[in-house]
Parts: structure tokens; sequence; C-alpha cells
């Protein structure tokens, strides 16, 4: 059914552990990404829903595959943690350039005290967001199955179990460089290097084109987050992908209200990865990268750092831009334009107003249809301003209707506790056409009211 085409399997053996999943005799196909399968070439109609549940919860070996649990380092809220590694996940194999890989198939050599398990919350979490983003067009792992285990995991308390499918353009991180850095085996690091410009960045000539291509990528990644009121939420090094794609949907969330400083995460206490943190927090981590280069930059460690100082001078200037780039045509102006961007936003911040349906409504302003805008002077500085210049034509393309509010997602893990899966395809289907009115499905569009908000999202270990 899957053609693998492993190159990860053929690296050094200090790249990885073999891993084996663990037994799940009763697991279910929850949910199942045909269009996805089609995009990769798999043969997926041609098995039942049954089959697909045990290959997805790794009860069958498909021929090819060579499940393994990928090693990796990182820096967890700024605190370097020499090895953390797939501690429930493992890659079944590649296709079609596409990393298949299960989370919460069991322990691995990876998975230290964790039980390499995951719950079905944060599972159901996972498939909507990242479909969402997805959709979006937005950068980011995909999910293609979504396996019940119908046996509990034991977190605070019993929670039912599941299995996740996740498909990336590739699980390597800012942390796998860490890994061999910090052990000092350049050998390693020169061979992981060479990998990821071979996958990723073919045209990068030298370690310094290839830092600069990741730092683009991830800049380019952080802006669209922010255009889209998106907060990562834990954007540890072991979670910056060096492929410039969204990757670990824990504690993540899209804003209702805007609020510049937003944190919803209840492990980031000091708001490290606050909504308007994740353009510096960008650079941090590619400086990370940046000094795991060192070595295969030049010999002369203080050439090597100033090639690198020189080379990513660039970096925030290009992050402020395309943030600002973003949010302009979210309003319709014909160039970017910081003052009117901030304008905006701040009569937003200071209204309460929701970020994704304020952007969205613009048009209607043009109507003299003001309904959710609150008349301000700072309102009628706006409209003065922006309404001779804007172009709101292809507004309803760039502006979503539908986002993965939290609320909505909580009710769906609720419901779907509760034995009634309804809603969790109800909110894939809306999600498949975030732009698109969807008279059936309108009610995905509204915000929480005060009862109904999530105050903290939590990582789904
Ligand atoms: P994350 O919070 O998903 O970025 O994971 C951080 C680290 O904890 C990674 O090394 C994971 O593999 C590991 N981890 C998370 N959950 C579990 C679990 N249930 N069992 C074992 N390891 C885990
Ligand atoms: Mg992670």
């Amino acid at each position: 059914m899957i053609n693998f085409e492993n190159t990860y399997s053929m690296l050094p053996e200090e790249f990885y552990q073999k891993a084996e999943p663990a037994e799940f005799p009763k697991s279910t196909l929850l949910a199942f990404n045909y269009e996805l399968a089609d995009e990769l070439g798999m043969d997926a109609s041609s098995k039942s829903e049954e089959d697909l549940a045990k290959i997805f919860s790794g009860q069958e070996i498909l021929p090819g595959s060579e499940p393994l649990a990928m090693a990796y380092a990182g820096h967890q809220f700024g605190h370097f943690v020499p090895q953390l590694g797939d501690g429930r996940a493992l890659l079944l194999g590649e296709t079609k350039g596409f990393d298949i890989q299960l989370k919460g198939a069991g322990r691995t050599y990876f998975s230290r005290g964790g039980d390499g398990k995951s719950a079905l919350g944060p599972v159901i979490r996972e498939y909507i967001l990242s479909e969402a983003m997805h959709k979006l067009k937005v950068p980011t792992t995909r999910a293609l199955a979504a396996v019940l285990t119908n046996e509990p995991v034991y977190r605070q308390e019993p929670e039912p179990g599941g299995i996740f499918t996740r498909v990336a353009s590739s699980h390597l991180r800012v942390g796998t460089f860490q890994f061999f850095a910090s052990r000092q085996d350049h050998k390693s690091l020169k061979t992981l290097m060479d990998y990821a410009i071979k996958k990723h960045y073919p045209k990068a000539k030298t370690p310094i084109d290839f830092l600069i291509e990741v730092a683009k990528a991830q800049g380019e990644l952080t802006s669209t987050w922010i255009s889209l009121g998106f907060i990562h939420g834990v954007m540890n090094t072991d979670n910056s992908s060096i492929a410039g794609i969204t990757i670990d949907y824990g504690p993540c969330a899209f804003m209702d209200e805007y609020q510049s400083q937003k944190v919803f995460s209840s492990i980031d206490r000091n708001g490290r990865y606050a909504f308007m943190n994740q353009g510096p927090i960008t650079q941090w981590n590619i400086l990370r990268l940046a000094e795991c280069l060192i070595p295969l930059i030049d010999s002369d460690e203080d050439k090597a750092v100033s090639m690198i100082e020189e080379a990513l001078k660039f970096l925030p200037g290009f992050i402020e831009e395309r943030i600002e780039e973003k949010l302009s045509l979210k309003l319709g102006l014909p160039k970017p334009d910081r003052i009117l961007n901030h304008l905006f936003l701040s009569y937003l911040e200071e209204n309460k107003l929701d970020f994704t349906l304020s952007f969205r409504n613009l048009p209607k302003l043009f109507n003299g249809d003001t309904t959710g805008y609150p008349d301000t002077d700072k309102f009628q500085n706006f409209i003065s301003a922006w309404k001779p210049i804007a172009n709101i034509s292809e507004l309803h393309n760039i502006n979503p209707l539908y986002i993965p509010r939290n609320h909505q997602v909580q009710r769906v893990i609720d419901d779907v506790y509760s034995g009634n899966f309804d809603s969790f395809h109800q909110m894939n289907k809306v999600l498949q056409n975030p732009f698109e009115v969807n008279s059936e499905l309108d009610h995905f569009k509204t915000p929480p009211t005060e009862q109904e908000k999530v105050r903290e999202t939590f990582c789904g270990t």
C-alpha cells in the first residue's frame, strides 16, 4: 500500500534507534485523510477501515517499513537538554519524500520516564489543527490518520488513548543539529547538514547558504503565523523545523480577541512564546542553529562567527518586513504600511475585538455596515486613512472566516470522549474551506462566550 523509499534509516547509527510499536489489539479508525493518501500515492481505498486501523496503530508493519525513533536534543524554554529524541513517536518510513510517523505507538529508546503513548485529546487537536493550517496555506506537518486504541492512558486521570499519523517533509529540527554539536561529533554534523541540504535546500553550496535558507524559511513561517493570529506556544529548538514547517501542535492556539502579548500555554509562565515574541524567538532559534554550524563554516572560530553575523544581519528586518507585508495584504493595502497596520491592531487590542472576524468583515465597512466595530476616534482615524486606498476585492481569499478556535476544539474533544464523533467530522469539514461561507456549519465562525473561553492550553504529554 505504501511504497517506502527510506533515506533516514540509511544514515549512520548515531542518528536513530530502531523501535517497535507496542501492541494495540483493539484499535479502531477514527479518521483517515484519503486526499492526503492520494497525494502520497497510497492505495488506501482498497483497504478496509480495520486494515487501516491496524497499519496506523503499528499492528501491521508494511513491507519496506523500518520503524525508528530519531535522535535530537533541544533548548526547552531556554534550557539545553542534550538528549530528547522521539520518545512517543516512531518513523515508519518515507514515501515520495515525506516521513510517515506514528505518534503515541509506545515506548522507544528515548522515552525516559514516559509511556510513549498519547491521549486521544491531543490526537484530535493535532488532526484538526494541522489540516486546518494546511488549508490556510501555512507550511505544516499533516494528518494522515487518527486511531482509537480503546485502551486508557494514565495522565492526571485515565483518558482514552489514541495514535496519530503525522506526515512531514522531514522531522529535522534545530535540535537534531544540537544533538551532534553538543557531542562535538563534527562528522555526523556534516552528514546531517549534507542530508538536509539535499532534501530541502539543494541550491545551498555552503553551510552559510544553508543557514540563510533555513532562516528565511522560518522567518517566512513565523510571519504567516502572525498574519493568522496563531500562537505556537512551544517554540523550543526541538520543535523548530529545518524545513520551515509548523511542527508540534501541543499547546498552540489561534487567538480570538487580539492581544499582542497573548499566551495560552500553561507552561509558558514568563511569556517567552507570547504572540508578538515569535519573531524574536525565531531569531534566537536560528542563532542556536548557527552555533552548531560553526565547525563546518571555518576552522577559525572567530572567522566563522563573523561570517555568521554578516550572514544573519538581514533576519530581524526580514521577519519584520514579512509581518508588515502580510498584515497590509490583509487590509487590502496597495503597499506595506506599518502605520496603518499598527493603527488597526491597536484598535483591535483596545476594544478586545476578534482578530479573525475583524479582518474578515472589513469589506462590509465599504457598505457602511460597521457591526462589530465600536465607533471610537481610532476607528475614525483608521477608516479615513484606509478607505481611500484599500482594495477589498481579494480579501475573502486572504482573510479566513473559519479557524480552529480553541473552545470549539475543546467541545469536539468533549464530544468524542462521550462517544459522539459528529462534531469532529463537521469541524474537519468546515476547515477544509476556511475562506468560503458554509451556511450549514456557519456556527464554527463564532468566537467564544465568556464562559466558553479556553484560557490555558496544555502539552499533550
Ligand atoms: P514535546 O513536548 O512533544 O515537544 O516533547 C518533548 C520530549 O518529550 C520529546 O523528546 C518527546 O519524545 C518526549 N515525550 C513527550 N511525551 C512523551 C510520552 N508520553 N512518552 C515518552 N516521551 C514523551
Ligand atoms: Mg516536540
